[in-house]
């Protein structure tokens, strides 16, 4: 299962380290194959390479779109070399054998990620490399195929441990690489489309993505656990530039994605706002006068859970909201960006990871998400529903005052973000308390009137910040009970999505306690 290397084609885009792979290669007497910009590489190093297009006896034609696609280069690496029909094969047509293809890709993703326009994206993607990748992995009993320029040391490693041969694991792990690259590769590239476009069907994408890094370990230190990227431009986690603090551990990417997607609803120019989250819920949000007011705010609806928390801002850090933050600790900030000086506050903390996005996520993206299932992949389209969107009803005898309807659509827009059952209170654009997670409407209610007096307490507040709230439940009311528990806590106005058999009911009950009620016609389930 050893295969002795004789002839090898190199041909990189990503030139980095090729030139002294080369010429260990050459020095261990293997004949070099190459295409122009690798051949001009290793020409100019004083190397002694032959250009493939000797070996297709055709030049490289329509811009390097066909190079290596020649049977030459094919039959040279797909040729089972123990097989008298392929042996006859290549004696008749005077095909070489090719025993070891060192290939990476044109920078398709890195295009992509620059923002490159249309037509230089679509020529950036690689036509003759992953045929020629695809065709050396098949071939692995025979073929060494490397696609990671981090690699070559490790086979570098194997040929001199062996006389230039490579052992045959080593092969079938290269190969497995093989396809992750090309499989990625086509991801991100029908991926494009699909953003470009703005398609959001399962049939259009590809789930699935670069892995950017190992992670220590996952939800809990026994799992093991890696980040993929898409490739997608959106600002967000995986394209945010951590500028201090340690690596994102798996939990810290999740959650700092629920923090940041969550303040991405509020525009920047509304004014500051705030999210801080925890275990990828909120404890609080909050828009304020000032980004400091509005961090103060968010930490006031709950400032025990928020210890350790992850803090999302939808505008620039500034100091002195910065000067707030690190008085408590906390595992992550992730802003669109942050001044010199508020950084300078916050590498006071080396631990508290600052992350920078140069941008707010647009809750209008179209895109899929995805959970697995035993044996499966559940995909849906991101919800992308904005309440400013929605046509509201007033479906009760008092509409609500234009402060209500604000505290309205502030609740309804974080309940998109909580897990359900989400019941949320909210006055004067805080919220005032959190109900997630819960199996009952009514328990998530009663639980987050229980938070607001509980910070009502730690405040030194006469009554809690539920009397005279909003609140918001991100789907029907199935009976009235769980909006009476909102009225007991001193909710006056409700918004829901309406379309319970028991709608009546609930409106009636509603009507009985004055309460202005809205239905969205829109329901945010998120589990
Ligand atoms: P070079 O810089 O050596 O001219 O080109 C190297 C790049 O060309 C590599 O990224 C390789 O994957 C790609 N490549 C090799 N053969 C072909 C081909 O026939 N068509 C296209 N489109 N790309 C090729």
């Amino acid at each position: 299962d050893k295969v002795r290397i004789k002839t090898a084609l190199l041909s990189v885009s990503d030139k980095k380290g090729i030139v002294d792979l080369a010429r260990a290669l050459a020095d261990m007497g293997v004949k070099l194959l190459s295409t122009g910009g690798t051949y001009k590489a290793l020409v100019e190093a004083g190397l002694a390479a032959t250009d493939v297009s000797e070996v297709t006896g055709f030049p490289e034609i329509m811009d390097g779109r066909v190079k290596t696609l020649h049977p030459n280069v094919h039959g040279g690496l797909l040729a089972i070399r123990d097989d008298a029909d392929h042996l006859a094969a290549m004696e008749k047509h005077g095909i070489g054998a090719i025993d070891l293809a060192v290939i990476n890709l044109y920078p398709f993703e890195e295009v992509r990620a620059a923002g490159g326009d249309y037509p230089t994206t679509v020529e950036n993607i690689d036509i003759g490399g992953p045929a020629m990748i695809r065709a050396s992995a098949k071939n692995h009993a025979y073929v060494t195929v490397v696609t990671d320029p981090s690699d070559y040391e490790a086979l570098l490693d194997a040929l001199h441990k062996d006389g230039c041969q490579t052992p045959y694991s080593l092969r079938q792990q290269f190969a497995a690489k093989a396809y992750a690259r090309t499989a990625a590769y086509d991801a991100a590239i029908s991926n494009w489309f699909a953003e470009a476009l703005a398609i959001d069907m399962p049939r259009h994408r590809v789930l699935g993505g670069l892995l950017k890094e190992e992670m220590r370990y996952g939800e809990n230190p026994h799992q093991k656990a890696g980040f993929y990227v898409t490739g997608e431009k959106r600002p967000g986690v995986a394209t945010a530039r951590l500028l201090q603090g340690k690596q994102l551990s798996y939990n810290n990417i999740n959650d700092t994605d629920a923090a940041f997607e969550l303040v991405s609803e509020f525009l920047p120019e509304n004014g500051p706002a705030c999210a801080i989250i925890k275990h990828a819920n909120p404890c609080g949000v909050a828009v304020g006068k000032s980004l400091k007011d509005a961090y103060s705010r968010a930490l006031a609806c709950d400032s025990v859970s928020a210890f350790g928390g992850i803090i999302a801002l939808n505008q620039i850090l500034d100091a002195e909201t910065a000067e707030e933050i690190v008085k408590l600790f906390t595992e992550v900030i992730i802003a669109p960006g942050v001044t010199d000086e508020a950084q300078a506050i916050i590498a006071r903390k080396a631990n508290l990871r600052l992350l920078v996005t140069d941008g707010l996520a647009d809750p209008r993206a179209s895109g899929l998400t995805a959970k697995t299932v035993s044996g499966g992949l559940l995909v849906q389209s991101r919800d992308n529903v904005v309440v400013e969107d929605l046509d509201l009803k007033v479906v009760t005898r008092r509409a609500p005052t234009p402060s209500e309807l604000e505290d309205m659509k502030f609740a309804f827009k974080i309940a998109k973000h909580v897990k359900s059952n989400a019941v949320i209170y909210a006055k004067d654009g805080q919220t005032a308390g959190i109900g997630a997670g819960q199996m009952s409407r009514v328990d998530s209610a009663r639980i987050a009137a229980q938070k607001a007096e509980d910070a009502a307490k730690a405040l030194g507040l006469s009554e809690p910040l539920t009397r005279g709230s909003a609140v918001a439940s991100e789907a029907f009311y199935p009976f009235a009970d769980g909006l009476l528990a909102a009225i007991a806590a001193g909710a006056t106005a409700v918004i829901q999505p309406g379309g319970s058999m028991r709608d009546a009911e609930v409106i009636a009950a509603a009507d009985e306690h004055n309460v202005a009620m809205v239905f969205t016609g829109i329901r945010h389930f998120r589990h």
